[in-house]
């Protein structure tokens, strides 16, 4: 099993502590991982600075060739990564494989086109006997941190989009889930030139921290939770950075009386139960409408209490275990504070045995004030809320702290188009949920971050527009 670090185009080991790497089905430990010490974060920190002057000088085609090898090899060990990915997080191993390494992969691809489509947006003789350009340059070595629900194809988000840029970065995966990052790290460390992408392993107020202060990074990119976003904004203040945060979610789910119950029913058993719950974009608050809330919160109870539970491996198993057991406990927590106000209709139990597993669970009669309806829970528990009207939706979804992912479920394409407009989401879809691709952004709004992963805004984060102006 890889487990060196990437500095300067080499594989190291660790000179930090070692740290427990847990399989979350068994709580056994997979294997060991030292953390970089203070000393290799430097090291990664300045290499990156210089490989920046070479990199941001690499012609757009050339970083794009490389970003398609990189999606090959990927590609080629995706069986190997898929398995480290499923082990670390002990999510289902054919989910992992067919729903992750695609748009891990894809984002590669998507990203070495979009290295080609940079331009500045105008050029001409704005004063007398002047001619000014607009460009539009990388920003400089980027301090990319990621989180452990959906490790590499967070990382995939992290690099692509900067290197195709023309930055260079030190990324960190979260310190629970490094397997599959750092095998990554080790499949493309021979195409991309030494010290383009750094790989550190470390807890985040001790490494990571000392990434997003070091000198040399001009950009700090964060997908995490609120905190890690507050210390990224909190380290960018002290040295004027660039700041890209996708942060937590709390997705609405609007059911109007007129949506397709079904589908509805259909898409919260697929989606809000997927990675254990563990997903920003979960769609976990859902306002029904007065006339189909009954219909919906006894659909959702008999549809969510067929869910199978199990290990990677285990035939037919849809949900794993969350990530620890300090997750399985603070879901727990939220659940057990719920039941006084609310009704639990199903799960709402840990599951005895080894392994960080919790019940799929739906809470039903949730005030919209409720602490379970305005906190990221992280876990597979859903709660269902009336409305009465489309007025009341909109302002209660629109006071929620968060804006992240969100949808709207009607057949009504007025009201569908009227919701949609004044959404305070980064993105909202109708009829549907979850849906990413490539070309277009995941964005956040609000406490959910600043700008968007993958489409060509992306790169917004990691480029900059100068002015040139010649004299003649
Ligand atoms: P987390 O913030 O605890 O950790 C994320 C990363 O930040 C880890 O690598 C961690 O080591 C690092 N970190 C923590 N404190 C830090 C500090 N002071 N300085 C620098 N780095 C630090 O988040 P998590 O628990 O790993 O992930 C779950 C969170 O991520 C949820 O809130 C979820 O919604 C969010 N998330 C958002 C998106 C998105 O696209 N918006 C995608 C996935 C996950």
């Amino acid at each position: 099993m890889q487990t060196q670090l990437l500095i300067n185009g080499e594989l190291v080991a660790g000179e930090g502590a070692a740290t427990d790497i847990l399989d979350p089905a068994t709580g056994e430990v997979i294997t060991q991982v030292n953390e970089a010490s203070s000393e290799q974060v430097e090291a990664a920190a300045r290499t990156s600075e210089a490989a920046f002057q070479q990199w941001s000088q690499t012609p757009p085609a050339e970083r794009s060739a490389m970003l398609l090898q990189v999606a090959d090899v990927l590609e080629a060990n995706q069986a190997e990564l898929a398995s480290l990915e499923s082990q670390d997080c002990g999510k289902p191993l054919a989910s992992a494989l067919a729903d992750e390494m695609p748009l891990t992969i894809d984002v590669f691809r998507f990203m070495a086109g979009a290295a080609r489509t940079q331009t500045g947006s105008a050029a001409g003789e704005y004063v007398a006997g002047h001619t000014s350009m607009i460009r539009r340059d990388p920003v400089g070595p980027v301090a990319a941190i990621a989180p452990w629900n959906y490790p590499l194809m967070m990382a995939s988000w992290k690099l692509a989009a900067p290197l195709a840029a023309g930055c260079s970065l030190v990324l960190k995966p979260s310190e629970l889930t490094p397997l599959s990052t750092l095998r990554a790290a080790e499949l493309m460390h021979d195409i991309l030139p030494a010290g383009v992408v750094n790989v550190l392993h470390g807890g985040g107020p001790t490494i990571g921290q000392q990434m997003i202060n070091a000198p040399q990074m001009e950009a700090i990119s964060v997908t995490g939770s609120p905190a890690t976003g507050q210390a990224a904004m909190a380290a960018a203040a002290e040295q004027i950075r660039h700041v890209h945060l996708e942060l937590g979610g709390k997705a609405p789910v609007i059911v109007f009386d007129d949506a397709d119950i079904e589908a509805v029913v259909d898409m919260i058993r697929g989606g809000a139960y997927f990675n254990a719950g563990q997903d920003c974009a979960q769609p976990c608050r859902i306002l029904a409408a007065d006339g189909i809330y009954e219909r919906l919160v006894g659909e959702l109870q008999n549809a969510v209490a067929s869910i199978k539970l199990g290990a990677q491996d285990d035939e037919g198993v849809e949900m794993g275990p969350l990530i620890s057991a300090v997750q399985r406990d603070r879901v727990a927590g939220f659940v057990d504070r719920a039941r006084q106000t609310c009704e639990v209709v199903t799960g709402g139990n840990k599951v005895d045995g080894a392994g960080f597993f919790y019940e799929p669970t739906v809470i039903a009669d949730v005030d919209h004030a409720a602490e379970v309806a305005t906190n990221e829970m992280f876990g597979p528990v859903v709660t269902v809320s009336r409305f009465s009207d489309a007025e009341q939706a909109l302002n209660i979804v629109n006071a929620s702290s968060y804006g992240l992912a969100s949808s709207v479920w009607t057949k009504d394409v007025a009201m569908a188009m009227q919701m949609t407009s004044r959404m305070r989401y980064g993105f909202t879809w109708v009829n549907t949920h979850g849906v990413g691709t490539p070309e277009m952004p995941w964005a956040a709004m609000k406490g959910s971050g600043t700008g968007c992963d993958m489409s060509v805004y992306a790169l917004d984060a990691y480029t900059a527009i100068r002015h040139v102006m010649i004299a003649h």
